[in-house]
């Protein structure tokens, strides 16, 4: 986090010598970095419908913290607080939660959510489920998608480093019918330039479980370095 101190010069005379008296009017405010390239985020299914659900946490698993103390966590929710964070930090310039559209195929939401974001980078956070047991991180984007392909592989570049006892199980290029494809199709028929469908990590398996504070690291570094691209 960078920080600015607001602060006045003031000049002081203590016992008739004059002092330079430098006052601190505020706490500290972040700032917020100045990105050129306008990213967009589309939060992962429904309210209706939240995707992935992880298990109710058995008191053997042990695990601390927010998935303890949420006992479910599903793909929705977690997409939404880790949307608003990237928006409220200035990292992305919008995000859109297609619940209100009431669009079925996601093909048709996505599609209507790329054109109202209007951003020509766009992510959508998704996480993965399996067996509760497997763990890892990749990234989809339509097949032959070249110029998403650069940005797919610095995101498994900065998850590798902040997570660097995950699975790195690479770029998944979706054909048409694949897993996601509707999701992609839209965004990009919509207008955006770059799409991903990232699957951070999987929501079955709390040991797998990443924090919303860990996640915003990771994305801060992504956003960052993505500027040079
Ligand atoms: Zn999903």
């Amino acid at each position: 986090m960078k920080i600015e101190i607001n602060e006045e010069r003031k000049e002081v005379l203590v016992n008739g010598e004059l002092y330079v008296k430098h006052e601190v009017k505020s706490e500290p405010v972040e700032v917020k970095p100045k990105l050129s390239k306008k990213w967009g985020g589309i939060v992962p299914h429904v309210s209706w419908s939240k995707g992935a659900v992880s298990p109710p946490i058995p008191s053997s698993w042990n695990t601390e913290g927010e998935y303890a103390a949420a006992k479910r966590i599903n793909e929705y929710d977690y997409g939404l607080i880790e949307l608003k964070s990237l928006k409220d930090a200035g990292l992305i310039k919008a995000y859109r939660d297609t619940s209100g559209d009431r669009i079925s195929g996601n093909y048709s939401a996505h599609k209507k959510a790329s054109e109202t974001l209007s951003q020509r980078y766009l992510i959508s956070p998704h996480k993965n489920a399996y067996n509760g047991k497997v763990g890892g991180f990749e990234v989809l984007i339509l097949k032959g998608d070249q110029e998403s392909f650069y940005y797919a592989r610095l995101w498994l570049e900065v998850m590798s480093k902040h997570f660097p006892d995950r699975k790195h199980r690479g770029v998944k290029e979706i054909a048409s019918g694949g897993r996601g494809y509707g999701n992609l199709a839209g965004m990009k028929d919509g207008g955006a330039k770059v799409a991903l469908l990232t699957e951070a990590f999987f929501i079955d398996n709390p040991s797998d479980y990443i924090t919303q504070d860990e996640m915003h690291a990771m994305w801060k570094e992504f956003f960052e370095r993505a500027e040079e691209l």
